[in-house]
């Protein structure tokens, strides 16, 4: 049974494509390149005749298997997996953009996206505006002559909602492509291209794969806008999926929307136990603030709080049992990173332009552990000596 778009979430990821003797897990295909059986077939296939695998740079049944399910939740024609969030990122934004163009860029996006655009991108004459995505007038101001229109919703670290409906709209009439990266939601809660967004990008390190075991990319969007990816960008940039990683990512989306509905839940519970802790000033967490409820059809377990004055970071972080201190997010282990230690090493003097970042900052990832576990490592953590 083939998957399609139509088809709901948890049967798309439940299903496909019939492999070889009726294996019901697709086979690894491990292999470089593809020969064919005959001359006819090669010079059809280079001519785009047929659809048969040439070499893995560019084509992998496994990767395609996949490509073919992320397409699909989100609502796609067509997807395209590569090595990283990163990847998917660049590619998809040069497959747009050419020299002498500019960038629109919400504010507060991940933060290697925007060293993309600060760093890298201005050196090929590629010009970058950072605007607060929440406010439609000064997007409305900037938009006009822009090329493409880069958004990230929620935000990173603070979890802004965007409008993705109106913000689409008023790219649409200006003439401006839209991507948005929504590796936060998943489309288990978001779906952007039904809201009018051209692109998607995720990062499948995160909820996709969601076992902390894999880096990997993928683009989902209109046929024509793939397409461009495969034929103009992604060949020479060359950062394609491997095919056992692209096995683990299909293995991944098996559980993601019975993963998303846990993380939602104990996200939840976390999150409003947090809100009431003397210690904790204010919680970041669209799902408690009634915030983005016009796109978002439930919340991941990525939220972030400030400490109260007087609370001492790094101990807090050190007396941590069950949450750990590291990067990255959206596997089956709970996770804290304060701000002030990532703004401290990688952030010169042009930051304050793209984060307004609280200093008390400390980003939380909610695993799949048991949530009252979970509250007491967060407790003896926030009040040493304290009972639960
Ligand atoms: C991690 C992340 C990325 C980058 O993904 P990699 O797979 O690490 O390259 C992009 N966007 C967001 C929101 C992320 O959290």
């Amino acid at each position: 049974m083939r998957v399609k778009p139509e088809m709901a979430d948890a049967t798309i990821v439940a299903h496909d494509e019939i492999f070889p003797h009726g294996a019901v897990v697709p086979p690894i295909m491990q292999t470089s390149l593809f020969v064919f059986e005959s001359y006819h077939d090669m010079v059809g296939c280079f001519r785009g005749d047929n659809d048969l695998p040439i070499y893995s740079r560019g084509k992998n049944p496994t990767v395609r298997e996949f490509e073919r399910k992320v397409a699909a939740l989100e609502g796609a024609a067509d997807a395209r997996a590569l090595s990283s969030g990163m990847a998917a990122i660049s590619n998809a934004v040069l497959s747009q953009v050419r020299c002498g163009d500019r960038i629109l860029c919400v504010r507060n996006v991940y933060p290697d996206a925007y060293r993309l655009f600060l760093s890298l991108l201005p050196r090929f004459g590629i010009e970058v505006e950072f605007v607060d995505g929440c406010d439609l007038n000064a997007v409305a101001a900037a938009l006009p002559g822009c090329r493409l229109f880069y958004i990230e919703s929620p935000t990173s670290w603070i979890f802004e909602t965007l409008d993705l409906s109106s913000l689409a709209e008023m790219a649409r009439s200006e003439g401006v492509v839209t991507i948005v990266d929504n590796s936060w939601a998943t489309p288990i809660f978001q779906k952007p291209i039904s809201h009018g967004i051209d692109m998607v990008v995720h990062s499948a390190s995160k909820y996709l794969g969601g076992h902390s075991d894999t880096v990997a990319g993928v683009i989902a969007g209109r046929q024509e806008m793939i397409d461009a990816v495969n034929e103009f960008v992604a060949p020479y940039l060359g950062g394609k999926l491997a095919p056992f990683e692209a096995w683990l990512l299909v293995r991944g989306l098996r559980t993601l929307p019975i993963r998303m509905a846990q993380h939602d839940r104990v996200g939840r519970i976390i999150g409003e136990r947090l809100r009431n802790h003397p210690a904790v000033a204010r919680v970041y967490h669209p799902g408690l603030e009634g915030r983005g409820e016009q796109t978002l059809k439930g919340c991941s377990s990525l939220m972030a709080f400030d400490v109260a004055e007087g609370i001492d970071i790094p101990a807090f972080c050190d007396r941590l049992k069950l949450f750990k201190l590291g990067v990255s997010w959206g596997g089956h282990e709970s996770l804290v990173v304060p701000a002030i230690a990532g703004l401290e090493q990688k952030n010169g003097p042009n930051s304050a332009k793209a984060f307004e970042l609280s200093p008390r900052l400390i980003r939380l990832h909610v695993g799949l552990e048991d949530v009252d576990d979970l509250w007491g490592d967060l407790c003896q953590a926030l009040e040493p000596g304290s009972k639960q």
